[in-house]
């Protein structure tokens, strides 16, 4: 649930950087912080809102043109400002304290090795200041270090064990920002003046800042630097394509809402009818992926086993519904974080089915993995992220079009997957033929009516709700 946002430019990127904060605080955190290069490493850390972060920055007149920063929702260390991002590398020796940081880092996920990997540091002579899973991985750069912050970051990604999104600058190459990911989102940024380059966990971070992102894949590690010809440039692995992001500007906007959940409760008509846009016949090709026909595989299986968590998970448990009455097909679902835990016995015949609103949530992936490497390799995912790993991972998709959802409480993005596991529904019941030509037709109008459907319903607001007139409710 953190967020990172990091930016190299020519300009002070702190306003870029806090704004980017306030941007994500609606994923939640408990601290926060920035830090940026001045003529050393400095930083400013808080646990209280981004606001107060804000505050301490004016105070101080913190300011730079390289940084990064972060909101924490803490899993090693409680949530305190010794344990808030971005932790800085102190070298090793007794006399670490007193000698300025080298290695500026912040982090989304944990890091499972993390206590050999703290001991074999201190070992080495680096002295910890947080409890953190996260302050390894400074050091453990820091140790690597030599001359080349690109490198160091690369040779220290194969020592860690678990998910992780970093971003990490070095005192000794001011210029300089790199992003690795894997198991946790990150983003890069191109800036309009191809002066600025930013990176961050979420593009929303981003709005109204960049709307050219490129998305980073697994193992990916980005390199951001001035140039001799004073540009900035980022390398990506096999240069990753630029998208054009239009999306998320107006996501943060709240308009005459009270609050996010509520505007995202009357986008509902929008979501679906964008989620059902196109969809005038039932057909598995609607499931098609990347080189992959549903058609085959839906012809090849006995089973489902749907694997999600949390609002995704009841979206499944709903379809499950669905599947056994109207395609008649056995159906299971599972705790996506549970599943990997325990022995179950697999069927190749069988097709797990992912549920997902981000494509990125990590036990899901894991899940998903798990699965494929017990040999069940026909693999569907319900998603709102065409770009994101899962849609990527899996053999076939169907892409809900919610838009973003920022209320913590699912409303839109969870009757999205309904409609997507609704087709899903229909599309097996087609191939199995179970769905005569009427009973598709009947659907398909039932479903193109929704929209209007939940319009009439949120008309009542109203009277369901003690107010005077829409939408305060
Ligand atoms: N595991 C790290 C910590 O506890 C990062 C948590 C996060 O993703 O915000 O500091």
């Amino acid at each position: 649930m953190c967020g990172i946002v990091g930016a190299v430019s020519n300009q002070n990127i702190v306003p870029i950087l806090v704004q980017g904060l306030a941007r994500l605080e609606y994923r939640g955190y408990d601290s926060c912080g920035v830090a940026v290069y001045a003529n050393g490493l400095q930083r400013a850390r808080s646990t209280a809102r981004v606001s107060e972060l804000m505050d301490q920055i004016a105070s101080t007149h913190l300011e730079g043109s390289t940084g990064i920063a972060h909101t924490r929702w803490a899993t090693h260390g409680a949530p305190a400002v010794c344990n808030a991002h971005p932790h800085f590398s102190h070298g090793p020796g007794a006399d670490a304290y007193n000698r300025p940081g080298r290695i500026a880092l912040v982090h989304n996920g944990i890091i499972e090795n993390h206590d050999d990997l703290r001991a074999a540091l201190q070992a080495k002579g680096y002295v910890f200041q947080s409890q953190t899973d996260t302050e390894v991985i400074a050091h453990l750069v820091d140790s690597l270090y030599d001359g080349d912050v690109f490198e160091a970051v690369k040779a220290a990604l194969p020592l860690l064990r678990g998910a992780y999104a970093i971003a990490v600058f070095c005192k000794d190459e001011p210029h300089r920002l790199i992003g690795a990911r894997a198991g946790s989102p990150l983003i890069l940024g191109v800036g309009p003046d191809g002066q600025s380059h930013y990176l961050a966990s979420d593009a929303m971070a981003l709005a109204g800042v960049s709307d050219q992102i490129v998305y980073l894949e697994e193992g990916d590690v980005a390199d951001i630097q001035l140039g001799k010809d004073k540009a900035f440039k980022a390398l990506t692995p096999e240069q990753r394509p630029v998208k054009t992001v239009h999306a998320h500007s107006g996501a943060a906007e709240l308009g005459p809402y009270r609050h996010y959940m509520q505007k995202e409760i009357f986008e509902q008509p929008r979501a679906i009818a964008d989620t059902l846009q196109g969809v005038n016949s039932i057909s598995p090709e609607l499931f098609d992926g990347e080189g992959s026909s549903a058609a085959r595989v839906f012809k090849d299986i006995d089973s489902v086993l749907i694997l999600a968590c949390g609002t995704s998970y009841y979206s499944g448990c709903t379809a499950k519904y669905w599947l056994e009455s109207i395609a008649k097909i056995p159906t299971q679902v599972e705790v996506a974080s549970e599943y990997r835990y325990r022995d179950s016995v697999p069927n190749p015949r069988t097709l797990i089915v992912t549920i997902t609103q981000s494509g990125e949530t990590a036990d899901t992936l894991a899940a998903l993995r798990h699965a494929q490497s017990l040999g069940m390799t026909h693999t569907l995912t319900i998603c709102n992220v065409a770009t994101s790993a899962m849609v990527r991972e899996c053999e076939l998709a169907y892409v809900t079009r919610a838009g973003v959802e920022i209320g913590v409480a699912s409303t839109k993005a969870f009757t999205a997957q309904l409609a997507g596991l609704f087709l899903l529904t229909l599309a097996l019941a087609q191939s199995r033929g179970l769905l005569s030509e009427a009973d598709e037709a009947r659907h398909i109008t039932a479903m193109r009516h929704l929209p209007t459907a939940l319009q009439a319903v949120l008309a009542q607001g109203n009277q369901l709700h003690p107010c005077r007139s829409l939408p305060r409710w």
